[in-house]
Formats: C-alpha cells, structure tokens, sequence
C-alpha cells in the first residue's frame, strides 16, 4: 500500500475542516514556517478510501479477541466515547474563564474523588498523559518527599524483577538507581531479599499487584511494613486495576504513591498511541508535592510552594477524564467490583481450558491475566512464542485472534501472557481455548510450518531485527 505522500499531486486539495470561527492573530515572527509545511495534497475521496484502507489493516478490540496481557484491551463502552464528544467537553479551552467551565472543574472534581476512593489515596493529578509519565511524576513526589525531610541521602529504588519495563526506565529518569530482586519461586517478592536490600539508602519500592505474571502478592502488608521501617515509600503500579478495582486498594495495602492508566482500566481505547492519561494518586503526606499549572483547569487559585512543577501543559487530557468519569458513573459502585471479579473470572476460566496441555508457569489461581512458558515445545518441537503467536492469527475465521503478549514478563522463558478481560463472553473464550489448543497440536505434528505463519494477515513476518534497529518510522520524501 502507497503512503499518502506518494499519492499526494500537486494541485488536488480540499477543506475538509470546519472555518474558524475565532479572528486570526498574529503569530510572533521567530514561531512562523519560513516555508509552508510539506503537506500531502489529495481530493476529498482519496483521503477518505486512504483512511479506510489502513482501517481495515489492523487489529483492533472491535475485530476480534485481543488478550494482550498487560495491556488490558478490552472493550470500551461507546457511550463513553459519546460522552466525550459532548460540545461543552470538547469546545472549551484551557485559559477560559473560571466561571465558564465550572461543568468540565466539576467533572473532574467527581472523577478525582472516585478514583481517590478506589486507590484509597488523599489526592490524584490528571496531569501525566500515560503510564510511565505517572510513574515519573510518582517517583519525583517521593524524591520531593524525602529532600523536604533533608533526607537526600535515599539514592535508590528497590523494583523486583517481574516489573514492567517502564518502572526501572522511569526510577532513572527522576534520578535514582535502581536495586533489581529476584522474585520467589513462587512468582512473588522474596521478603529475605527485600529485607538485604532496604536501608537508610531506600527511596522506595515499586510495585505491580497483582504482578505481571497475574499474582495477587500474599505478603503485601509485610512488604509495604518493611520498606516504610526503612523510611522509605511504596509506589504502586496500577497500570492495570482491572483485577481489582472496587475490591481492594492499593492505600490499604500500604502504598503512599500510585498511578492509573485510564487508557487500559477505566474506557480509553489505546494501542494506537492516542491520548492517555496516567493519573498519579498519592497519600496525605505527599501531596503538597503535586503537579500544578498554575492555570484556571488545574490551579485552586492557593500557593503551592512545594509542588515539583508542572509536567504537563494545563489539567492533562481533560476528555480520558470524561470517559473515566463516564465509566464510573455508569458502573456505580456495585457494577466495579463486579467488573473485576469477571476479570479475574475469565482468566482463570481459559487458564484452566489451557491447562492440560499449555500449563501456567506458576501455580496456582491468577488475577487478571496468567503467564503460560513455551520453553518445552521450543526445545523439543522447535516452536518458540513468537511462531505460536503468529500462528494464532491465523486461527478461526478471519481475522483471527490477536497474539498475548510474548516474552514478557523477562523472567519467564518463551512467555505467553494472556489477559482476556471482563468484557468477553464465554463462547469467545471457548474459541480461544479452541485456537490455542489447536495451534499446539499443529507445533507437535507440524512445528516447522508454524515458522511461516501468519498466512492469512496482509503483512506475514516482517523482519524485527531490520524494524528495531533501522526503523522507518518518517518519510523523508524525495
Ligand atoms: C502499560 C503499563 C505501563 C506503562 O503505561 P504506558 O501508558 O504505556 O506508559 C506501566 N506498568 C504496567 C504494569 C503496564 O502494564
């Protein structure tokens, strides 16, 4: 398929946005192109069978089962998105008068204080736009935290090794150095390693739980207890709340810092690098530190000495908020919980259709999603994850069904992981487990022509090793 910049002639064109309806202003001189942007132009048709064209090359949850594990891709109620194109949401900007957007403040003021209510903290910031953005403004929250003390010298956080790649990359980011510990045989923090490694030197830990291998940490209190003896924080990773929403929450496990993507837990669709929002919660004590913008969406007009600054232009993606807000309001409080429960339910419905012949790398019931290791059927079949993945979208009617998520968590090898969500049926989990079955029984009678698949998709393998390190990712035109 041609870009559209290779479908772009000179002379085609049209106006397609609406006029403006505001009087033009000057821009200053240094901020104006010194030659017009380089723009595709086509007719009106074009674009439109152009974008039409792309729709229908992708996967998304509108297409079909999508159990990316981690990434909790489930369906996302149309109402909500609905709620988010109201004209009082969408037409108000961020330097308007206080009094005019007194709705959108409220608005915000009902998601903050639900989702206050669901993590169990004392203040949340919409300002973070994604999941590692929280995690960065978490972590400098706890660094404030500790140098208003005089505390400075809490160089170090300690991130077990079943994290997500985000937490070790953003402790960096905001200046400390990071003390990996093994996990237990059992998937779960090991408290002896924890205890070796926390100290006078500890910022604070970072924490997914459940974890990415889909367990709920048996030992939580006794973690979070040990990190604050040592004076430090706990930071809860709660990109991924779906298994427990509305059931337990993350204050009452002994977290002072936590993070939400509304884009995965609460009704923004993503995947496509859309605007997200990794809304950072924190407890009492840490909340002088917040984020503020010093403008009429975010600012309550009182000084805010300590806050470390804005990291983020206004209040954040103010529409994620309406959708969160929409989801909430629609759920209720009964609907949450119940949402997690089916959640937890799903996965381990198919973990346990999976079982006798594609077993979960740890024991034992999961939350959200379960981790299942190919290390087996690669050393004596030759079949690794990525060949069972790709031959997974082959299976059923087209399109298929999305690959889990591979070689993920690091610490399992040749790992699937699977998250089916709540929003599922049980007859779309009976065709999974059907796929998956049938796919293993092809890696034993046939392992060598799951090398080739995807057969059916419009792009089979493409080469990973040319796409990591010589990515094309801009036309450069001619
Ligand atoms: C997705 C995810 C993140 C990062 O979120 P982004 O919005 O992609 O930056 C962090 N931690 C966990 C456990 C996640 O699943």
């Amino acid at each position: 398929m041609k870009l559209i910049f290779e479908k772009s002639r000179p002379g085609l064109g049209c106006s397609i946005l609406a006029p403006c309806d505001v009087p033009d202003a000057p821009l200053p001189a240094r901020l104006t192109r010194k030659k017009p942007a380089r723009l595709p132009s086509l007719d009106e048709n074009q674009i439109s069978r152009h974008y039409s064209a792309l729709a229908k090359r992708v996967f998304g949850v509108n297409d079909g089962f999508y159990p990316l594990g981690s990434c909790t891709m489930k369906y996302n109620p149309k109402l909500n998105e609905e709620m988010a194109r109201l004209p009082g949401f969408t037409d108000i900007h961020p330097l308007q008068p206080e009094h005019t957007v007194r709705g959108c403040r409220k608005l915000l003021d009902t998601a903050a204080r639900y989702l206050c209510e669901i993590t169990g903290m004392d203040a949340v910031n919409f300002q973070p736009a994604a999941g590692a953005h929280g995690e960065l403004t978490g972590l400098l929250l706890i660094k404030a935290g500790h140098e208003s003390r005089g505390d400075t010298a809490r160089k170090r956080i300690i991130i077990p090794d079943s994290a997500h790649g985000t937490n070790p990359a953003s402790a960096v980011m905001a200046g400390f150095s990071v003390v990996n510990i093994a996990s237990g045989p059992d998937g779960c923090i090991d408290l002896g390693a924890l205890k070796a490694v926390t100290g006078p030197d500890t910022a604070g830990l970072m924490l997914t739980n459940p974890n990415t291998l889909g367990i709920f940490d048996p030992n939580i209190l006794e973690i979070t207890r040990i990190v604050h003896e040592a004076g430090g924080f706990n930071y809860y990773d709660g990109a991924n709340l779906n298994a427990v929403a509305g059931i337990v929450r993350p204050g009452d496990m002994g977290f002072d810092v936590v993070h939400l993507n509304l884009h995965k837990t609460f009704s923004t669709p993503h995947g496509g690098g859309g605007p997200g929002s990794g809304v950072v919660g924190c407890k009492k004590t840490l909340a002088p530190f917040l984020p503020v913008a010093g403008d009429v969406m975010e600012c309550d007009g009182a000084e805010h000495p300590h806050s470390i600054g804005r990291v983020r232009a206004f209040g954040g993606n103010f529409l994620v908020a309406v959708r969160a807000a929409a989801y909430l309001l629609t759920l209720g409080k009964e609907g949450l919980p119940q949402a997690a429960k089916n959640a937890v339910l799903n996965a381990n419905y198919l973990m346990e259709r999976l079982r006798a012949k594609l077993p979960p790398a740890y024991p034992g019931p999961c939350m959200h999603e379960f981790v299942v290791s190919l290390e087996k059927l690669k050393a004596e079949h030759g079949v690794s994850a990525l060949d069972f993945a790709k031959a997974l979208q082959d299976q059923g009617s087209c399109p298929g069904i999305h690959p889990p998520t591979i070689y993920f968590p690091l610490i399992v090898h040749e790992a699937l992981m699977i998250e089916p969500t709540e929003t599922e049926s049980r007859e779309t989990l009976d065709a999974a487990a059907e796929a998956f079955l049938a796919v293993y029984e092809q890696a034993l009678t046939d392992g060598e022509s799951l090398h080739a698949a995807p057969r059916t998709t419009v792009i089979g393998r493409p080469d990973e090793v040319k796409a990591a390190r010589h990515p094309a990712v801009r036309f450069r035109g001619e």
